[in-house]
């Protein structure tokens, strides 16, 4: 029987590259959440609506038509039909993402979408409030974990070329949306209690996928 899952944990984990290999090999569903609040957090900027605005930002939240495409490359976001896919990755939104996600009217419209979208199971769903709050009753729930160096040191590796940001910029930068994401009040990071804790420090991405897929069949 299909089942859900859902994949928690701070910024830089791991938690999209392996959400999206664990539904590749189970045939299910990738959905990456970071990805929607993403998508409103460039809309918010793109109308100069301040994170503060909370009025503002409920309206902009729904009447957003978000959608999530599975693409050759990992997912392709359409915001209003566009193309998205890279734009909600630059510095700009990621810096603001966390303030823009603490929104509740922000989190309710993506929730529902989130809900919906899982409900004829078979999705692998990667986020920070997913086992917690999203998918309570998700039949497999994970917390990936690895330090701060490690995973700025994972995201350097990743865009180097790509943007101007030294390693210790990155460290800093995960490090700040951690305590963003904490310690903010609306859907804070946490670990759901019956969510199985993997620190994936020194994890290949190879073995945190076995390890899920594993789990996944028991
Ligand atoms: O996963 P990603 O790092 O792209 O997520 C961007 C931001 O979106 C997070 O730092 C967090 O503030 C917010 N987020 C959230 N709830 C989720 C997914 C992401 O609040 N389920």
């Amino acid at each position: 029987d299909r089942i859900n899952i859902a994949i928690d944990g701070p910024a830089g984990a791991g938690k999209s590259t392996v959400a999206r290999k664990v539904a590749e090999q189970l045939g299910y569903i990738y959905i990456d959440t970071g990805a929607m609040y993403r998508a409103v957090t460039l809309s918010a900027l793109r109308a100069s609506i301040e994170p503060q605005d909370s009025r503002a930002l409920a309206a902009l939240a729904t009447s957003l038509d978000i959608e999530l495409l599975p693409g050759d490359k990992g997912q392709t976001v359409l915001l209003n039909g566009e193309d998205v896919t890279d734009s909600i990755r630059s510095r700009e939104v990621t810096l603001i993402v966390s303030l823009i996600a603490a929104n509740e009217t922000v989190r309710e419209v993506l929730g529902a979408m989130q809900r919906k979208l899982a409900a004829k199971k078979g999705v692998v769903m990667d986020g920070r409030d997913i086992g917690s709050h999203v998918l309570p009753n998700a039949e497999l729930k994970v917390f990936l974990t690895a330090t701060v160096e490690e995973r700025a040191s994972r995201r350097f590796k990743e865009i180097s070329g790509k943007q101007d940001v030294t390693l210790e910029q990155l460290a800093q930068e995960i490090a700040d949306r951690d305590r963003l994401d904490e310690q903010r009040e609306i859907a804070p990071l946490i670990c759901a209690s019956d969510a199985l804790v993997m620190d994936s420090t020194a994890m290949t991405i190879e073995e945190v996928v076995e390890a899920i897929v594993k789990l996944s069949r028991t």
